[in-house]
């Protein structure tokens, strides 16, 4: 079954895509060489997070979405030109059925030795909810770090902007990303009138120190169509947020860069960083050297620009031959452009069309 990619890729597999160090690099418009791909493996998601998608999204027919063994082909081939880092992430990574062949494939790229052709970070991004029955297997595939999403400490306010999440369910799944020796980071999406007053934000900062997690607050991003609710009721400036935790915690500016767009600093109190992701106040595009790939194959150098270039087709059409697919890249990140250009508008609230969940968060 094309959706049950076993343990070894098929012998064919292995023919198509020969690693070669002296593969080209992906190189944009810019100078930046790319190394960091994030791969979305599914639309779908077992919650309804009030600032991502409707309360009955129409999620995409199966026959759209690549298979596993699509995904690993091109996860190898973003490998083998340079790409250093992938994140999985979705929708929600965790519901995609047998993703965890997938990811002990992957986790078989990764090396430590500095040199091209290897993978040296493998992550992924996951609301919490089934990390209880996968922590340790992720683990094992070669996975260190997870992102989980946590918007709130209070169960009400989690189970509303959710829209039926259980934090103890997420909580639980936490505990035991932690305890299989994964280092985990919370990500919250700052919600205007939800989750940004001092008591629950003094509250995640507290509890982050406690558990040994860092945190990164990230603006809400005018991305699709999320049903009645309203972006600009949600946004809440980061800049905002960061002044009012500046007079209450000792905050200083971290060295630490991830190569994604967060900006860091070392929280004196607590021990841990804290992240601030501002697409829309703060422009934090001068280094981003990554690109992310949709669960159907679409390639976007740009979380906030609409035009991207699909690579399914360029895979399907030439099973045995990567290189059609490879100048489908090239060419497209030739075009990645220094900054995005996110604006909410007014009526619709929403800038780009596709929802975070289809382009992968
Ligand atoms: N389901 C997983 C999760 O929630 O972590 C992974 C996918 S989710 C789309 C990835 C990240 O994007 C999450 O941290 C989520 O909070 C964030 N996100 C989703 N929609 C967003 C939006 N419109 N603006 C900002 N962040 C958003
Ligand atoms: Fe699902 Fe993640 Fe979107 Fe929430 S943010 S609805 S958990 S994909």
């Amino acid at each position: 079954m094309l959706d049950q990619l076993a343990t070894t890729p098929p012998a064919e597999l292995e023919e198509i895509i020969v690693p070669t160090s002296s593969r080209p690099s992906f190189v944009d418009g810019c100078g930046r060489t790319i190394n960091y791909l994030r791969l979305s493996v599914t639309d779908r998601c077992d919650l309804r997070c009030r600032y991502c998608m409707p309360l009955r999204p129409t999620f995409l027919p199966k026959r759209d979405l690549l298979s596993l063994e699509e995904l690993y082909r091109l996860a190898r081939l973003f490998v083998v030109h340079g790409i250093e880092k992938i994140r999985i992430t979705g929708g929600e990574p965790l519901v995609r059925k047998n993703l965890m062949h997938l990811l002990h494939r992957l986790g078989d790229l990764i090396s430590p030795r500095e040199e091209a052709g290897h993978l040296r970070d493998l992550t992924l991004t996951t609301n919490g909810t089934h990390l209880t029955q996968f922590a340790e297997e992720l683990f094992a595939c070669g996975i260190r770090r997870v992102n989980v999403s946590l918007d709130s400490l209070d169960a009400t306010t989690f189970a509303d902007l959710t829209r039926g999440g259980s934090l103890p369910v997420v909580s639980e799944g936490i505990d035991a990303a932690l305890a299989a020796g994964l280092a985990v980071k919370i990500n919250c999406v700052a919600l205007k009138g939800v989750n940004v007053s001092p008591e629950e934000v003094d509250r995640l900062l507290r509890w982050c120190g406690e558990k040994g997690c860092d945190l990164t607050y990230i603006e809400v991003m005018p991305m699709g169509d999320i049903g009645n609710e309203k972006r600009l009721d949600q946004f809440y400036p980061l800049t905002e947020l960061k002044g009012s935790i500046d007079k209450r915690w000792a905050l200083k500016r971290s060295s630490y860069h991830s190569g994604g767009p967060a900006r860091y600093w070392d929280c004196v109190e607590t021990g841990r960083r804290i992240g601030f992701i501002s697409p829309l106040t703060e422009n934090f595009c001068d280094g981003c050297t990554r690109v992310r790939v949709t669960c159907t194959g679409m390639l976007y150098p740009c979380l906030g620009q609409e035009s991207g270039s699909d690579l399914r087709d360029a895979l399907r059409d030439h099973p045995d031959n990567d290189e059609p697919c490879s100048k489908v890249i090239a060419a497209r990140v030739a075009k990645k452009t220094r900054g995005h250009a996110f604006v909410i508008d007014r009526d619709s609230g929403a800038a780009l069309g596709r929802t975070m969940n289809t382009t992968g968060g």
